[in-house]
């Protein structure tokens, strides 16, 4: 998507500039875009020429061709294949992306989404046809109330982001029934991005909250932030620091006390389930990430699926549609009388409910037990075999995911970035990086309950390696890094900021990333 700006890469060690003719390395093979690859008049299907007729578009008619490309069939499956090869994917090996929960997707989930009779379904056929589609959304509501103890859940939020939104446009509605709109929401600053642009797009004022020294919401100064104007707060659990909030009664107290909700980001609920259940810490909302939580591939962007369950005070003002159960079997309510409105077209992600309930039900309650003891019990591992080569940003044991902060860098010329392109040469997709915010130079890394111990070690070994080799002085490595990636450094910045969307033929060459 960008325009490539490679760095002037130091040479490796012992490195001799290969270069073929064709411009790829091996299994690595450059591949154009599908509009440079496409020639006028080719075609992988035989269409019967247009009969001539007399069209009645007026003014709104083509005026010239409208530029698809021309390819046979091999060459499409080709593009589409090699492009598929570029991708990391959790199928692939480790990605131990931390606040993300990139864990394995059972096939069965895969299997049973497919099922004719779930996957050809269309939600607008008759209610009488989709009974048992009903069913299993209200099968899967019934489970997530169960594993947090909350009365209601509105399913149709489409991925965390978007729960937020729900739980927060949820939590207006109520205040603004009570006649009382408020204008403060109160957001630790390690809070994920999505909190506070949540409470903004809602018209709050985001007011921070410091972390103590503990990596935990500085509760004395959550306390001093309160007062009537206060509509709630947002508070993730675990936290983005892979740390258990364990004021987290007090805080519900608190906020309670002067009337506001509290919304609990549930993002990280894969270290808590079937332990813990949110419903019995005070928490009024909280959206579930169902493709984090219960499964269901995520890579690129989709799809998600994030139910808010609700406390029995905010239920009524959850969005529609959702299902009940009616005198003649399931049925949807279109119209809520308090219902804040409608959040999407339709019931939800049909698929990602299959596949969470497909989860759920092959876990059971034991197996769900020990996938979050085993997500805690791995990330402790990689904690405790890497803590005396990197610097763990907060003491004692963590939950889901090991944070490290980049002190152990300190006069090495290495920075965070330059870490995470040497792990790439490794074969490793990179932690996560510089976040949560208030750790200076964060490596965030969660490796879920999938990971097997001997693919730990493997994972320990090498990131351990890659330390002891930055602190050894050789900073001209990691600079160089990555050295076996079809593009080197990019500009991150600049392809950020000016991303290059759209294919000119004035000018192939310069749009050619
Ligand atoms: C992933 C995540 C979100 C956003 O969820 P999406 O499903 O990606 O929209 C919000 N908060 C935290 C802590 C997260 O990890």
């Amino acid at each position: 998507m960008s325009t490539p700006t490679q760095f002037q890469a130091a040479p490796m060690q012992g490195e001799r500039r290969v270069r073929t003719i064709s411009g790829n390395k091996g299994l690595q093979i450059e591949e154009p875009l599908i509009f440079e690859q496409g020639m006028k008049g080719r075609s992988g299907v035989d269409l019967p020429a247009v009969p001539q007729h007399k069209d009645r578009l007026g003014a709104l008619k083509r005026k010239g061709e409208i530029g698809l490309p021309g390819l046979s069939e091999p060459q499409v499956v080709r593009h589409y294949t090699k492009l598929s090869q570029k991708n990391y994917a959790i199928d692939m090996g480790v990605y131990p992306l931390g606040s993300c929960t990139m864990k394995h997707n059972p096939r069965l989930n895969e299997k049973m989404a497919r099922l004719p009779g779930i996957g050809d379904l269309h939600p607008m056929q008759p209610i009488s046809t989709v009974q048992g589609a009903l069913e299993l959304i209200d099968q899967l509501a019934h489970w997530l109330k169960t594993l947090t103890n909350m009365p209601a859940v509105a399913m149709s939020p489409a991925a965390g982001a978007h729960g937020e939104l729900c739980g927060i446009m949820t939590i207006r509605a109520a205040l603004l029934a009570r006649g009382d709109a408020r204008k403060r929401i109160l957001v630790p600053e390690s809070a994920h991005g999505t909190n506070p642009a949540t409470a903004a797009a809602c018209g709050y004022e985001v007011d921070p909250v410091p972390a103590d020294d503990r990596g935990r919401v500085d509760l004395a100064a959550f306390k001093a932030k309160l007062g009537p104007d206060v509509a709630g707060t947002m508070i993730t659990n675990p936290n983005t620091c892979g740390l258990f909030e364990n004021d987290i009664i007090d805080i519900a107290d608190a906020i309670h006390g002067v009337g506001g909700y509290f919304y609990c980001d549930g993002a990280n609920f894969n270290a808590i389930v079937g332990r813990v259940r949110p419903g019995d810490l005070g928490i009024d909302a909280m959206h579930i990430n169902l493709h984090k939580t219960f499964s269901t591939p995520h890579g690129g962007g989709g799809p998600g699926s994030g139910p808010v369950v609700l406390s029995a005070a905010l239920a009524p003002y959850a969005p529609v549609p959702y299902v009940v159960h009616g005198p003649n079997g399931f049925a949807l309510v279109e119209r809520g009388e308090q219902a804040f409105g409608r959040l999407k077209g339709f019931h939800g992600q049909m698929g990602m409910f299959v596949r969470a309930l497909a989860y759920m039900m092959s876990h059971g309650s034991d197996g769900l037990r020990q996938a979050s003891g085993d997500a805690v019990l791995n990330a402790n591992y990689i904690l405790a075999g890497l803590k005396d080569e990197m610097t763990p940003a907060f003491p004692g044991t963590c939950m889901h995911e090991a944070l490290f902060n980049d002190e152990f860098l300190e006069g090495t010329d290495v920075t965070t970035l330059d870490f995470a392109k040497a792990m790439i040469d490794e074969g490793y997709h990179p932690m996560t990086m510089y976040f949560p915010l208030v750790v200076h130079g964060a490596l965030l890394m969660e490796p879920t309950e999938t990971e097997s111990r001997d693919g730990l070690d493997r994972y320990v070994e090498v990131v351990k390696g890659l330390a002891k080799r930055a602190k050894a002085g050789d900073a001209a490595y990691f600079k160089g890094a990555p050295y076996h990636t079809p593009r080197r450094r990019l500009d991150e910045t600049l392809a950020a900021r000016q991303p290059v969307l759209r294919w000119k033929p004035e000018a192939p060459k310069k749009a050619a990333e």
